[in-house]
């Protein structure tokens, strides 16, 4: 998402500019997502949502996006709805395909199968962040798009950026565990997004997690991945099947984990289903400036997930942060190489 708004808007400001797309189509994690791009209403909202997120980089994402959203419009990508249903945050949600197209129009040439120039200047890192290799280092599972390994964050620290806080913190969502089988295709149905309902607990019946848990439940996600495996189990009450977390009951959502082959325990008191973490994308990289340079290293810029700071201890709108600060690369990238 990051790197083709990136590229779109360095077309439109008169820059030559090639996209590197490391993997075998366009799009990234974004064309495999729910597709709502969106920030909270207020900065205040976004900071108790992400308290040690950088509240500078915070106040960009809540003051530019909107125009963003509508510039994404006149590129022509489809917008399916124009609000989020949630009344903490304000958004439009996109078509993922349409928008995909939308952007590789706009942003003109793109090499598939293509690492990024190391070395090169000027460069926008836009590698997705290192979901792949997080994911792997501790055993959680992977929802995200399989070639974001981390590639951007060591070009950036080879040339002497540096790490924020919250490496080991990522987005992610319960999803059934081992032997459920899920692929790409099953990334948004088969989340388990009802851990406010149930008890989370380990093998034996201990809980895992006492208290509240947060309305986008990245929360007790951590708390998951701090499990072997990141696996744990959600028990059910039955009086609680029938509530509804968007447009899916906890029931659905059961029989989906059911559907995949996942380990469902069904009593008389409700159901109990095994969840393991799984990483959507890292939240941690390298240190980012308004501009979106890359603190430390000339003639290199960084966005999306590979730009860190901005959701530290939380959970908000990766696609909204990727392309705010895509956007803000390309223009910074413009001025100084106009200089
Ligand atoms: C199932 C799912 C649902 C989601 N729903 C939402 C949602 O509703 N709202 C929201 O805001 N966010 C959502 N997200 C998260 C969102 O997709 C990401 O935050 C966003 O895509 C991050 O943008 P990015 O540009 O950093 O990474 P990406 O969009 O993943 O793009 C990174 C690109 O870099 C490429 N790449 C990797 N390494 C290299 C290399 N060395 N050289 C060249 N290219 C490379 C990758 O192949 C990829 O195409 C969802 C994600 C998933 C998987």
């Amino acid at each position: 998402m990051a790197g083709l708004c990136a590229a779109a808007r360095a077309r439109e400001l008169g820059l030559d500019v090639v996209v590197h797309e490391k993997g075998d189509r366009a799009g990234g994690s974004m064309l495999l997502s729910s597709c709502v791009v969106f920030r909270h209403r207020t900065l205040d909202g976004f900071r108790e949502d992400c308290p040690d997120g950088d509240p500078a980089l915070q106040r960009i994402v809540v003051e530019e996006l909107d125009d963003a959203l509508a510039w994404l419009e006149s590129l022509g990508a489809p917008v399916l709805a124009r609000e989020t249903g949630n009344p903490r945050t304000v958004g439009w949600r996109f078509d993922p395909d349409g928008l995909s197209e939308a952007l590789v129009r706009a942003a003109g040439e793109v090499r598939l199968g293509s690492s990024f120039p190391a070395g090169s200047s000027p460069l926008v890192l836009a590698t997705g962040g290192f979901a792949g290799r997080l994911a792997r280092e501790r055993r959680l599972g992977l929802r995200a798009n399989p070639w974001s390994e981390g590639d951007g964050l060591d070009e950036g620290l080879r040339r002497g950026g540096s790490e924020t806080a919250g490496m080991d913190e990522f987005y992610g969502r319960a999803m059934p565990a081992s032997p459920a089988r899920w692929g790409e295709s099953d990334f948004v149905r088969a989340s388990q997004l009802y851990g406010r309902f149930a008890h989370a607990e380990d093998e034996a019946g201990d809980p895992i997690w006492d208290g509240d848990v947060a309305w986008h439940e990245n929360d007790l996600v951590q708390a998951l991945a701090r499990r072997p495996g990141g696996v744990a189990w959600y028990r059910v009450p039955a009086a609680q099947l029938d509530q509804r977390v968007r447009e899916r009951t906890v029931a659905d959502m059961v029989a989906e984990a059911e559907r995949l082959g996942g380990e469902v325990e069904r009593d008389d008191g409700g159901v109990r289903v095994k969840v393991q973490a799984a990483v959507t994308h890292t939240i941690g990289g390298l240190r980012i400036d308004e501009e979106a340079r890359v603190v430390g290293a000339d003639g290199l810029w960084a966005a999306g997930a590979d730009a860190g700071g901005i959701f530290t201890g939380g959970y908000a709108s990766g696609l909204a942060a990727a392309l705010v600060f895509g956007r803000r690369a390309a223009e910074s990238v413009d001025r100084i190489t106009r200089r």
